[in-house]
């Protein structure tokens, strides 16, 4: 089930790792919106030193959480078109135990063998 207020994991895929990006001080901040109501959805962030915040569609957004990703040591990967909750699943399934399943950064593992996501508020047993 994608959560509210997301209408297809592509989104909610899209809002998490921002969520992580935000959460590291990548990006400043995000939000999230349609441009008429129930059509496209539009996304604002900054990138400090490089892209000024504006909205953008989907694709456009993807893309440079994408560069931001890779810049910053996560394998994040879009939920490809149409964007339904299968595709990320199968994104998901293949995520190695050292990362976060829904932003794909590295988390330490701690004294306890658990791994943490501070972004997601979200633990698992970690191997290794
Ligand atoms: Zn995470």
């Amino acid at each position: 089930m994608v959560r509210e207020p997301y209408r297809i994991a592509r989104q909610e895929h899209l809002g998490d790792v921002l969520d992580a990006l935000v959460s590291r001080g990548i990006v400043p901040g995000w939000q999230w919106n349609y441009d008429v109501p129930g059509k496209r959805a539009l996304w604002r962030f900054e990138v400090p030193g490089t892209a000024a915040a504006k909205w953008r569609e989907t694709g456009p957004a993807e893309r440079l959480v994408l560069a931001l990703c890779r810049a910053h040591g996560s394998t994040w990967e879009p939920v490809p078109h149409p964007g339904g909750q299968g595709l990320r699943d199968a994104i998901l399934l293949h995520t190695p135990n050292d990362r976060c399943p829904l932003c794909q950064f590295v988390c330490e593992l701690q004294p306890d063998g658990l791994r943490r996501c501070e972004a997601h508020h979200i633990e698992w047993r970690g191997k290794g």
